[in-house]
């Protein structure tokens, strides 16, 4: 199994499959944020994307 983002091997098992790692899992998430919300450029900071999430999270709860 290989994980999506970085193309290396993932371990059966592994806590983060499909991702080899939290990090990867975590630009899955900026890369899918960046379309959902029209993002011109994927997110790869994670504290960035932590702020845009929020902020979405924020939106949500207001509605
Ligand atoms: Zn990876």
């Amino acid at each position: 199994m290989k994980c999506p983002i970085c193309k290396s091997n993932v371990k059966p098992g592994d806590p983060e499959i499909p991702f080899c790692s939290a990090r990867c899992r975590l630009l899955d998430l900026g890369n899918w944020a960046s379309e959902r919300y029209s993002i011109p450029a994927p997110i790869t900071d994670p504290d960035e994307l932590e702020r845009v999430l929020s902020l979405q999270q924020k939106k949500l709860d207001e509605a």
